[in-house]
């Protein structure tokens, strides 16, 4: 039994489930089963994730809604794993067996960019560590097979879903073949899996082989053998947009050749619109991953639908200690998913569509007032927002533009002239669940992008004065025009902007507020002396950021592939990129040039990027000598009005997503 499971049991878990309290969440054992009248499960989810029975939580919201399609579905969470019983405890279900590693990939869950173990796990009780095996998808899906023999093994979640093709594991250096084949699972669901899962159950339910399953928009399949899929070939169009099947680069050539590596990244992105992306297939030796089209994005109702579930809010009764992650999000609202950004250190554009996808103002209100009837509901709302704080009911200008188009982002390297970037709906809805009976007060904590915040000064008007506690969180990510092309984002001139209109906002309203402002050092296109050039920028600018995040290569993401091949997919022009640990270390430090514990690294950045001359005294320094006396405070740091910033209140509003 794993460390983390025997610290939980001998706390004496499950200690406190009575059977009333447990009976509104899924069963998670025979017992609960048994109580519920049932003999067996429809449909068992497996997840890496202890049970939040909350819509936050990706694999509780997927069991919810089968369970709403009037399947019988149970739930386990965190299994032990180092035997088939734990995971069969209930039994085999009738139909499938899904399963997610949680909300996060279990790697990126459990190293930092430094490959560092992380002393939390936020989606585990008292953020207990070792609660889940690494590559937990695997794992699971192992002893689901061992449990279970001949029940369809389907995969889902992030972790799955973004490597389901030949990609770049940063935490071993190495390109890993398609989850999918380590796995040995049946399916795999990529993307938002509502509508899949729900088809699979379908046709499963009406008597269907899960080897017929193969055309299911938002799934992948094995093809087992050369028979089956080279006669696709026949069809198949290398890296054109009119052939009917795109065949990548096989894992043996891009794992042989970083060229080909970046044409399959690239290649894969143009993929992604679910209007017209095309099925795909790449051969790992005599087998092959077939990846149907992406999953239609759900309409407003069927949004609506999802967070009308059952959720009971909290975290299974069998929990002694508090989920972090959970009380982060517990009183915050999902307005929407997706995201049209399209950064490239970031995979949400690949995992939930870059069509943004609302709930009604209805929808939302009766969140908030179910939010109200809860015991520990004090009138504030944390987060009102998803993926991005103002991408709200945004969407492409018509239908038949949208669904033709092939752009990788809607706001990059400028704005769309066919993006309605009207503000109108959002404020509307901040302004009627800020007036909802019990409701004190609402932040917005999601990341606010600004280049479009820019265009609705109502908008920001709003934000100042309602919704932000004091500070409010935005991602310039880097002051460099070269290296924020590299990520996609926008000017810093954008931000300079926004943060000025902010600021005046503030002063309007009355309200002494700060941006905290998030940087990311490290990422592909990002050099030394770049990284020099954006901590001269904020000491001009008096910024002390403490939010500094070194660049993790996550699978699937862009910048991965810079990263990994030093060739930017997308041009396929060279990209310098930091790879060495200390390197990123250093680069680290000159963000915090004004913190005395960072001295010596910054000092030796310096040295190394030929900046000696930034090392000293003088009034243009960054850093003093190692003989110098400590630097003075005044002039290096006290904010001042144009870009207001300053440290996190404790207990202030939590950030969900800063990017
Ligand atoms: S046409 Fe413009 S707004 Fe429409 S989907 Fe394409 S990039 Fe986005």
């Amino acid at each position: 039994m794993s460390q983390g499971l025997l610290q939980l049991r001998k706390k004496g878990q499950p200690p406190r489930a009575d059977g009333a309290a447990k009976a509104a969440f899924l069963p998670t054992t025979r017992e609960e089963m048994q109580a519920r009248g049932w003999d067996q499960l429809d449909i068992l989810i497996v997840s890496g994730d202890a049970y939040v029975d909350h819509p936050a939580f990706g694999p509780v919201l997927i069991a919810r809604f089968l369970e709403g399609r009037g399947y019988k579905v149970g739930f386990i969470a965190q299994p032990d794993w180092t035997g088939p019983a734990d995971i069969g405890r209930m039994g085999a279900p009738r139909l499938f067996v899904g399963i997610s590693a949680g909300n996060l990939d279990s790697m990126l869950n459990k190293l930092t960019a430094q490959k560092k173990t992380r002393d939390k796990d936020q989606y585990s009780p008292g953020g207990a560590t070792n609660m889940r095996p690494n590559r937990a998808t695997i794992v699971y899906a192992n002893l689901c097979r061992q449990a279970f023999p001949g029940t369809p093994v389907v995969l889902g979640g992030i972790e799955a879903s973004l490597r389901r093709i030949a990609h770049y594991d940063y935490w071993s250096d190495q390109v890993r073949r398609s989850m999918l084949l380590d796995a040995k699972a049946d399916l795999l669901v990529f993307g938002m899996g509502e509508r899949p899962a729900w088809e699979i159950a379908r046709r499963l339910d009406a008597g269907e082989p899960v080897s017929a399953l193969s055309d299911i928009r938002g799934t992948a399949h094995v093809k087992k053998n050369r028979k089956e899929w080279e006669p696709l070939l026949a069809d198949a169009s290398r890296f054109t947009t009119d052939g009917k099947l795109l065949v990548l680069p096989s894992y043996e050539e891009v794992t042989a050749s970083k060229e080909a590596f970046a044409r399959m990244s690239r290649a894969f992105q143009y993929e992604t619109n679910p209007h017209n992306g095309r099925p795909m297939l790449q051969a790992h030796g005599d087998q092959a991953v077939f990846f149907n089209r992406p999953a239609e994005p759900l309409t407003e109702q069927e949004m609506d639908g999802l967070y009308d579930l059952p959720f009971q809010r909290k975290a299974h009764p069998r929990y002694d200690a508090p989920i972090p992650a959970f009380e982060t999000v517990k009183h915050s609202i999902v307005t929407m998913r997706g995201c049209f950004g399209g950064c490239t250190f970031c995979s949400i554009t690949e995992h939930e569509g870059r069509i943004i996808q609302s709930r009604s103002e209805a929808s939302v209100l009766r969140e908030v007032r179910a939010l109200s009837r809860m015991d520990d509901f004090r009138g504030t709302i944390t987060d009102l927002g998803g993926p991005t704080a103002n991408m709200y009911k945004m969407t492409c200008k018509d239908e038949k533009t949208e669904n033709a188009c092939r752009r990788l982002s809607c706001v990059h390297p400028g704005i769309c002239e066919n993006l309605v970037t009207d503000h109108d709906p959002l404020v509307d809805l901040m302004r009627k669940v800020r007036s909802a009976e019990g409701v004190k007060k609402v932040y917005i904590a999601s990341g606010v992008r600004y280049d479009l915040a820019e265009r609705s000064p109502t908008f920001i008007r709003e934000l100042a004065q309602h919704h932000t506690g004091g500070q409010l969180s935005v991602a310039p990510e880097h002051s460099s025009d070269k290296v924020l092309d590299k990520m996609k984002k926008p000017a810093i001139r954008s931000y300079e902007r926004f943060a000025q209109a902010f600021c005046q906002a503030s002063e309007e309203a009355g309200k002494e507020q700060y941006l905290i402002p998030y940087f990311i050092t490290g990422h592909p296109g990002s050099t030394l002396g770049d990284t020099v050039e954006l901590a001269l920028y904020l000491k001009e600018n008096r910024m002390r950021p403490r939010q500094v995040q070194d660049f993790i290569p996550t699978p699937m993401a862009v910048a991965t592939t810079m990263y990994y091949t030093g060739i930017d997919p997308l041009s396929m022009e060279p990209v310098y990129t930091a790879t060495d640990l200390r390197e990123k270390r250093m680069m680290k430090a000159l963000i915090f040039y004004w913190d005395e514990q960072h001295w010596p690294l910054a000092r030796e950045a310096l040295r190394q990027a030929g900046r000696r001359d930034l090392i000293g005294r003088g009034p243009n320094c960054l850093v003093p000598d190692e003989h110098g006396a400590p630097m003075p405070r005044t002039g290096f740091g006290a904010p001042r009005g144009r870009v207001p910033q300053g440290p996190r209140k404790p207990g202030g509003p939590p950030r969900r997503n800063g990017r």
